[in-house]
């Protein structure tokens, strides 16, 4: 394992599950102190915590530290106060994760506006409150700062019946490149990742049964669903130094996904 995190800062929003979970491991083994952010669900985030206790010790970071911080990203008050929390206990922050994401499937033409707000609320207002946030801090100080954002390969592929989040991760792509491109010069990055069919909870309606999970990896060009540990050494890389020239893409980890993989065979000549 790298080492690429040593003395830095990091605030992960929904750490208490899936990927969100694995990126902050991923980061404490890499040296990293970690914020676990999340909304409900407590014994997960103690969980996480427990987990990046433990890769601290593994790893000898003796200075490193952890924070739980309980808050809803759409929420503004609550992302200022978290701020206020993380900056008053630490003073620094250098990588902001922007991952906490919901999804509700639904017909589009029952949908309601309720879920629109809900679904827009976390997932893109929640990472435009915490990067506005962590862009004010990394300007405050020298040494820049970099962001990353958990998007999906749904930020270019259309999800029927799951609209408002398809709606969100393409904003997200919007969110990413705009801001990469206004503070570029400033010594801030903003990426994101676009992971594919990942075993996660948000997952559950195929993971455990192996028809449905047969149905999902024959859409998939490597024939399996990823690990929260590969989209988390993703992550890394795009917050770590070794992406010191990279600002404003989506790098999608998706097994093949975003190939258009209806053309694995010749049908259309
Ligand atoms: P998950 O296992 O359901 O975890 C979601 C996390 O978000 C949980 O920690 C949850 O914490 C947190 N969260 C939800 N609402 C929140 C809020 N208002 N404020 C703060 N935290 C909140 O989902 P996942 O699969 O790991 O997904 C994480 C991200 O990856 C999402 O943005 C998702 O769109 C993206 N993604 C996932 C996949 C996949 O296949 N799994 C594919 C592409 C993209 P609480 O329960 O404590 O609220």
């Amino acid at each position: 394992m790298q080492q690429r995190f040593i003395g830095k800062y990091a605030l992960v929003t929904g750490a208490s599950a899936g990927i969100g979970e694995a990126i902050a491991v991923r980061l404490a083994q890499e040296g990293a102190s970690v914020v676990i952010n999340y909304s409900r669900n407590d014994s997960g985030a103690a969980d996480t915590a427990e987990q990046v206790k433990r890769a601290h010790s593994e790893g000898g970071f003796n200075d490193a530290r952890v924070l739980i911080h309980k808050a809803d990203v759409s929420n503004e008050a609550s992302v200022t106060a978290m701020f206020e929390a993380v900056l008053g206990a630490w003073g620094r922050l250098d990588v902001m994760i922007n991952n906490a994401g919901i999804q509700k499937p639904a017909p589009s033409e029952e949908s309601m506006t309720a879920d629109f707000d809900r679904i827009l609320g976390v997932n893109l207002r929640g990472c435009y409150l915490c990067s506005r946030e962590a862009i004010k801090h990394f300007l405050s100080r020298p040494g820049g700062g970099a962001i990353v954002n958990n998007s999906s390969v749904h930020e270019i592929i259309p999800k029927p019946q799951y609209l408002f989040y398809s709606i969100s991760k393409g904003g997200m792509e919007n969110l990413t490149k705009t801001l990469a491109l206004e503070y570029a010069d400033r010594d801030i990055r903003v990426n994101a990742v676009g992971p594919g069919a990942i075993v996660t909870p948000i997952n559950m309606s195929w993971i455990n049964d192996p028809k449905a999970k047969a149905v999902v990896e024959s859409h998939i060009p490597m024939g399996r669903a990823g690990e929260s540990a590969e989209i988390a050494a993703v992550f890394a890389f795009l917050a770590s130094d070794e992406a010191s020239y990279i600002t404003g893409q989506t790098l999608f980890a998706c097994g093949g996904l975003t190939l258009f993989p209806e053309f694995r065979t010749t049908w259309s000549s």
